[in-house]
C-alpha cells in the first residue's frame, strides 16, 4: 500500500475523514505523533501495540497511546508546537502488542512524577519487539491418555513435565515448561520420542496457563504468626491496601506471600514479585517456581532481546501470570494484577542510580493503586520511610517475631577497639575476642560469615615520610591497593596502575634493599587482607571471599555459595553480598570487621543503612538449632545503630532516627530534589550550578520549598566531571515537582555540561 502524506488543515481533503487516526509515540523522541489508518482494515488495532509508522524517509516503531484520536488532538499538538503531519500507516503493517490501558495509565503517572516525556519512560520500560520465527510449545498427544492407563517406566522430570501439562489447555512453551517443571530439553525430547508429547507452535491468542490445584500443591502448614498474616491481608478483600510484613530473617514472609500469590492466582489474577537481586537469588526463584505450578516470568539484565520479548508478551496476554524480576520488573505488563509483592523493600538496590532515577518500591504503591491490588512490602529492617507510613496507619502493619525454626536468638557482643591495645590484638584487625568466638564455633563444626564491607587489600597508600596519599586522577577519591593483582584501583572509575616506588609528593624513593621501610604505608584494610589474616590465624580452615572482585559475574557468586552450602567453605570473607537473604543452616558465627565503615558517610541514610546491614548480616547466623553468635568490633561503641543491632531492637531504632529526620527536615518528612551539575571545567560547573540554584531561588521564593547550595558534592569528582549540587526540600511534593518541571525546562544536560534530576535522592554523595 502506498503511503499518502496528509497535512492536517481546514481544508482538510474531505475523502479523508472516514479516516481514523491515533497517536502514538516514538521513543526516544519527545511527544506525541499522529498517523491516519483505515479503521475497516485494522478495526482490531488497540492501545499498547507497536505498529510500524513511517517517519520521515525511514521505517520506525511507535506505541500507539490512543485511538480514534479526533481533530482536537490534532490541534491540541498543533498548539503545542509540534508537527502534525500526519502519516498514514499500511493496514498490513506488521504490529504487536507491549502493554494495555491499564499499564499506559501507569506509565503515563510515572512520566508525570518524574517529569519526563512518556516516550522516555517507553523507552526505559517496555523492550522492543523483536519477530523471528514462531515460538514452539509442547502439549500431551492422543497416546498420552490411552497409555496413562498402563503405568510406565519415567523418571521424576518426566512425570512433572506429564503432570504439569495435563492440567493445562494449551500447550505451553518449551523454555517455560522447563523452567516450571525442572526438566531438561532432552526430557522433553524423549517424551516425544516416546509418543507422549507433541510440538506445535504457540499461537498469539489468549491462552490460559493451568490453574493451580491447591490439593496438590504440598505447602507448608503455617504458624499462627504467618496464619494471622494472611488473613489479616485477605481480609482486605483483594483492594487495593499497602502491608508492611515486618518479619525477622527466616521467619516466613516468603511463605506468606507465596500462599497469598496462589490464592490470587485460583481467583483467576496474576503476581508480580519484585526482588533486589534476582541473578544473586537463584535458590528464590526456584522455590516460586517449584511451590506455583505455573509458568514464571524471571525478568533478569542477562536476557536476549528476543527473550526479554517473549516474557512481555506472555504476561501482557495473560500466558503467563507470575512474574518477578529486580528493578525494573515493576513496568513489566502482568494483566490482570492480583498482587504485587516487594521483598526486602529496604533494598536501595530498587532505586535506579542514574537516567530516570526511579524507586521501584514507591513506584509499587502506584501501580497497585492503579491496579486495585494488594501490595506487600516485606524486610526485616523496613525503610524507615515505610515503617513511618506503617505507624501512621497507612499501611497495615503486619509482623512475625519468630524465626521460623525457633532458633535461639543469637548472642551478641560488641569489641570496643578503642579499649585494645595494637599488641594485644590477633591479627591487625582481629580481636582476641573475635578470634575466640571464631575458633570455637568452628571447632564445633560450625561455620562463619565475616563481613568487612572494602573490597581489595589496602584501602590507600600513603607515602611515609610525606604522608602524601595516592589518589585517582580522575576521580576525589583514593586508590585502594589490590594485593591479588598488585595494582592500584579506583572504586569510583576503574582507573588501575602498578603502585609507583616514588612518591610525587616528596620524590622519595623505594630503596633497592628490601630490608629497608617501603616509601609507602598500607592504610586501611579490605576484605583481602582480611582474607590473608584469617588464613594466617586458621592455617586448616578454607576460607573463600565474596566480594565484587572474586564474584564479577553471577557465575562465580553462585559458585562461591554453592561451595559454602557444600561446607567446602568454613569462614566466608566478604562484602555487602554476604549479608543478602542466603539461607545456610551451618552459619553459627558472624564477626563484623569494622562496624564503622558506612556510619561516617555524610549521607542522613547512613545510620539507617548500616543498621540494615549490621541487622541482615547478624540474621545469617544460626538460622536452625544452633544458637547464633555475633560479633561487631567497632571504634565508636555506643552508637546507637550498633547499641540497638546487638539488642534487635528495630522499632526503638526507628523511632529514635526517625526524631532525628523530623527534626532536621529530612525524609520521610520533608521529599527531596538533587540536582547535580557536572563538567569538566571546575568553573564552568560552578557558574553553572550557581545560575541553577538562582533560578531554584526565584522559583521556590514560597515558603514551600527550600534551597541549599550549590555546594561541591561530597566525593567532588569522578571520572573526570567536576560536581556540584543542589538540594530542594520541602513538605509538599507537589511544590517540588512543580519547580523541577520549570528548572527541566530551562536547564538540560548540553555540551560538556550534564545536568542530573534525582527527586527522592538515596545517592548523597
Ligand atoms: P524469610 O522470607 O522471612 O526470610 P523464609 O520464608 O525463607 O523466611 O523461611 C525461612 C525458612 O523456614 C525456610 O527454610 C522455609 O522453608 C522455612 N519455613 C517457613 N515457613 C514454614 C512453614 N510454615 N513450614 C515449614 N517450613 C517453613
Ligand atoms: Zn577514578
Amino acid at each position: 500500500m502506498s503511503q499518502i502524506q496528509l497535512s492536517l488543515s481546514p481544508q482538510q481533503n474531505p475523502a479523508d475523514r472516514s479516516r481514523a487516526l491515533f497517536t502514538a509515540v516514538i521513543p526516544p523522541l519527545d511527544g506525541e505523533f499522529l498517523y491516519g489508518y483505515d479503521p475497516e482494515a485494522a478495526s482490531d488495532l488497540s492501545v499498547g501495540d507497536v505498529v510500524e509508522v513511517p517517519l520521515g524517509k525511514r521505517v520506525t516503531h511507535a506505541f500507539i497511546t490512543s485511538l480514534n484520536s479526533d481533530r482536537e488532538a490534532a490541534t491540541r499538538l498543533e498548539m503545542e508546537g509540534r508537527s502534525v503531519r500526519i502519516r498514514s500507516v499500511p493496514s498490513d503493517a506488521p504490529r504487536a502488542h507491549a502493554f494495555n490501558q491499564e499499564h499506559l495509565a501507569f506509565y503515563e503517572w510515572v512520566a508525570r512524577y518524574y517529569a519526563e516525556p512518556l516516550s522516555k519512560i517507553l523507552d526505559l520500560a517496555v523492550p522492543t519487539p523483536t519477530t523471528g520465527k514462531p515460538l514452539l510449545g509442547y502439549r500431551l498427544t492422543e497416546a498420552h491418555t490411552v497409555g496413562a492407563a498402563q503405568p510406565l517406566k519415567r523418571s521424576p522430570a518426566q512425570s512433572a513435565v506429564l503432570e504439569f501439562l495435563s492440567r493445562s489447555q494449551s500447550p505451553i512453551e518449551s523454555k517455560l515448561l522447563q523452567s516450571s517443571c525442572g526438566a531438561s530439553a532432552a526430557t522433553l525430547r524423549t517424551l516425544v520420542q516416546k509418543g507422549l508429547l507433541e510440538q506445535v507452535p504457540i499461537t498469539n491468542s489468549l491462552d490460559c496457563p493451568p490453574t493451580p490445584d491447591l490439593s496438590l500443591i504440598q505447602a507448608p502448614i503455617l504458624n499462627e504468626e504467618q496464619l494471622a498474616a494472611v488473613a489479616a491481608i485477605r481480609a482486605q478483600g483483594g483492594a487495593f491496601t499497602t502491608t508492611l510484613l515486618q518479619g525477622v530473617t527466616g521467619s516466613g514472609k516468603t511463605e506468606v506471600y507465596l500462599t497469598l500469590i496462589l490464592e490470587a492466582l485460583t481467583k483467576g489474577r496474576s503476581a508480580l514479585v519484585i526482588v533486589p537481586e534476582i541473578a544473586l537469588t537463584p535458590q528464590l526463584t526456584e522455590r516460586f517456581m517449584s511451590r506455583l505450578q505455573q509458568p514464571v516470568a524471571v525478568l533478569h539484565s542477562s536476557l536476549t532481546p528476543k527473550e526479554r520479548w517473549r516474557h512481555w508478551s506472555d504476561l501482557v496476554t495473560g500466558r503467563v501470570k507470575v512474574a518477578i524480576g529486580a528493578r525494573s520488573a515493576i513496568f513489566a505488563p502482568v494483566a490482570n494484577l492480583g498482587i504485587l509483592v516487594v521483598d526486602e523493600e529496604h533494598d536501595s538496590s530498587f532505586k535506579q542510580g542514574d537516567g530516570i532515577r526511579y524507586h521501584a518500591r514507591d513506584l509499587a504503591l502506584v501501580r497497585a493503586k492503579l491496579s486495585s491490588c494488594s501490595v506487600i512490602l516485606g524486610s526485616a529492617t523496613p525503610s524507615l520511610e515505610s515503617y513511618n507510613n506503617a505507624r501512621a496507619g497507612k499501611y497495615l502493619h503486619l509482623r512475625l517475631m519468630q524465626k521460623y525454626h525457633d532458633a535461639a536468638t543469637s548472642q551478641f557482643k560488641i569489641i570496643d577497639l578503642n579499649k585494645i591495645k595494637p599488641w594485644e590484638m590477633k591479627s591487625k584487625s582481629i580481636s582476641p575476642e573475635f578470634f575466640s568466638g571464631l575458633q570455637s564455633a568452628l571447632l564445633r563444626g560450625g561455620q562463619a560469615f565475616i563481613l568487612h564491607n572494602r573490597r581489595g587489600f589496602a584501602s590507600y597508600l600513603q607515602c611515609s615520610s610525606c604522608e602524601y596519599v595516592v589518589g585517582c586522577p580522575h576521580c576525589s577519591v583514593t586508590l585502594t591497593y589490590h594485593r591479588q593483582t598488585h595494582s592500584l584501583v579506583c572504586h569510583q572509575c576503574n582507573f588501575t596502575m602498578v603502585p609507583p616506588s616514588l612518591c610525587t609528593g616528596c620524590g622519595a624513593r623505594e630503596a633497592i634493599d628490601p630490608a629497608a621501610e617501603p616509601v609507602f604505608a598500607h592504610r586501611g584494610s579490605g576484605t583481602e587482607r582480611v582474607h590473608e589474616e584469617l588464613q594466617l590465624l586458621f592455617p586448616t580452615a578454607r576460607v573463600a571471599v565474596l566480594d565484587r572482585d572474586t564474584a564479577s559475574s553471577v557465575q562465580d557468586y553462585v559458585e562461591i555459595l554453592r561451595r559454602v552450602r557444600e561446607r567446602e567453605v568454613d569462614i566466608l570473607v566478604g562484602t555487602q553480598m554476604i549479608a543478602k537473604g542466603h539461607d545456610l543452616p551451618g552459619v553459627t558465627f558472624v564477626g563484623i570487621v569494622d562496624c564503622d565503615v558506612g556510619l561516617h558517610i555524610p549521607d542522613f541514610r547512613a545510620a539507617e543503612r548500616s543498621f540494615q546491614l549490621l541487622t541482615q548480616v547478624s540474621g545469617r547466623a544460626g538460622r536452625r538449632s544452633e544458637q547464633g553468635y555475633v560479633i561487631l568490633q567497632t571504634r565508636v561503641p555506643t552508637h546507637p545503630s550498633l547499641l540497638l543491632t546487638a539488642s534487635g531492637e528495630y522499632d526503638s531504632f526507628a523511632e529514635q532516627e526517625l526524631a532525628l529526620r523530623r527534626q532536621l527536615h529530612y525524609p520521610p518528612f520533608h521529599k527531596l530534589l538533587r540536582v547535580i551539575i557536572s563538567a569538566p571545567d571546575k568553573t564552568v560547573a560552578l557558574q553553572h550550578a550557581a545560575e541553577l540554584a538562582r533560578c531554584a531561588h526565584t522559583l521556590s521564593g514560597t515558603p514551600q520549598i527550600q534551597t541549599l547550595g550549590p555546594a561541591p558534592a561530597p566525593i567532588e569528582k569522578i571520572r573526570t566531571m567536576w560536581r556540584y549540587h543542589i538540594l530542594m526540600r520541602s513538605a509538599s511534593i507537589a511544590s517540588l515537582q512543580h519547580a523541577m518541571k520549570q528548572l527541566k525546562r530551562i536547564h538540560q544536560s548540553k555540551g560538556d555540561v550534564r545536568i542530573s534530576y534525582d527527586l527522592d535522592p538515596h545517592d548523597m554523595l
